[in-house]
C-alpha cells in the first residue's frame, strides 16, 4: 500500500482484527454484486469505499424516477440510463482505485456460473426468487460464499451461505417454492432506509468473508422488523433432501 492508501483506509487498518494484512486482502479481492437497486446501492458503495479491489456489477435495468426514493447510487440526472453505468460513475467518484466491471444484461446459465466462479464473494441484491435460486445454484456449483439479503415493506433479512464448506446449508435448504413467496417492492412498497440497513449488513458480511475475520451469519438467518425495531436470529440447518446441495 502507498501513503495515500494507508491514509484512505486508516480507520479500517486501525482495527486490530483487520490491520494492514486484512486491508491487503480486501484490495486483492473481487466481489460480484447482482442487482444495482435498493440493496445493491449501499453494498456497492460500502465495498468500494472500504477498498475491495475489484467489483463486478450486474443489472439489466435502467434508472426510473420511482427508483430514486431508495436506490441511492443513482441520481435524477441518471433517469433512463443503464443502472450499471450510473453505478460505475458514482463508484469511480467515491474511490477511483477500485476496478469496476459492468454487465448490462441478465446473467443466466453458463455466463452466470462463469461470473460467479471468478469472484471471491457473491452478493445477491436481486429482487426476485427466480434470480435468487439461479444465483444460489451457481454458487453451490462453484462453491462460492453467498451473502443474501432481502427487504420489503418495513422488514428485512440477511444470511451468509458458505457454499465453499461442505456442511453449509444453501439458500434452497431455506426456500423451495418460489410461487407463494414472490413479492416485490414495486407491489408492496418499502421504506427508504430499510433497504439501506439490509444492504449495509450485506456489505459488512461480505467484507468479513473477504478479510477472513469475525463470525459471519453462516448457518443463521437474521430477521429485522423496522416497525418494532426487533431483531431475531434463526438457526439454519443443511437439508439432506435439498434439491440443490443435498446428498441426492
Ligand atoms: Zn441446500
Amino acid at each position: 500500500m502507498n501513503d495515500e492508501q494507508l491514509l484512505r483506509y486508516s480507520r479500517q487498518i486501525m482495527l486490530p482484527q483487520l490491520d494492514v494484512a486484512g486491508q491487503q486482502r480486501l484490495l486483492g479481492s473481487h466481489a460480484l454484486i447482482i442487482g444495482m437497486g435498493g440493496l445493491g446501492s449501499p453494498v456497492a458503495m460500502y465495498l468500494a469505499a472500504a477498498g475491495v479491489g475489484r467489483l463486478t456489477l450486474v443489472d439489466f435495468d435502467t434508472v426510473d424516477l420511482s427508483n430514486l426514493q431508495r436506490q441511492i447510487l443513482h441520481g435524477s440526472d441518471d433517469i433512463g440510463r443503464p443502472k450499471v453505468e450510473s453505478a460505475r460513475e458514482a463508484l469511480a467518484a467515491l474511490n477511483p482505485e477500485v476496478v469496476v466491471s459492468t454487465v448490462n444484461r441478465k446473467l443466466e446459465g453458463p455466463a452466470l456460473l462463469e461470473a460467479i466462479a471468478g469472484a471471491d464473494v457473491v452478493i445477491d441484491a436481486s429482487d426476485n426468487f427466480t434470480t435468487r435460486f439461479a444465483i444460489n445454484d451457481a454458487c453451490v456449483e462453484a462453491r462460492k460464499p453467498l451473502v443474501s439479503g432481502a427487504a420489503i415493506r418495513m422488514e428485512g433479512q440477511v444470511s451468509v451461505f458458505h457454499n465453499e464448506r461442505e456442511e453449509s446449508p444453501c439458500y434452497r435448504c431455506l426456500y423451495r417454492d418460489e410461487g407463494e413467496l414472490e413479492q416485490t417492492c414495486s407491489e408492496n412498497g418499502v421504506l427508504a432506509p430499510v433497504v439501506g440497513v439490509i444492504g449495509a449488513l450485506q456489505a459488512t458480511e461480505a467484507l468479513k468473508v473477504l478479510a477472513g475475520i469475525g463470525e459471519t451469519l453462516g448457518g443463521r438467518l437474521l430477521l429485522w422488523d423496522a416497525m418494532t425495531m426487533e431483531w431475531r436470529s434463526l438457526k439454519l440447518r443443511k437439508d439432506p433432501a435439498c434439491p440443490c446441495c443435498g446428498a441426492a
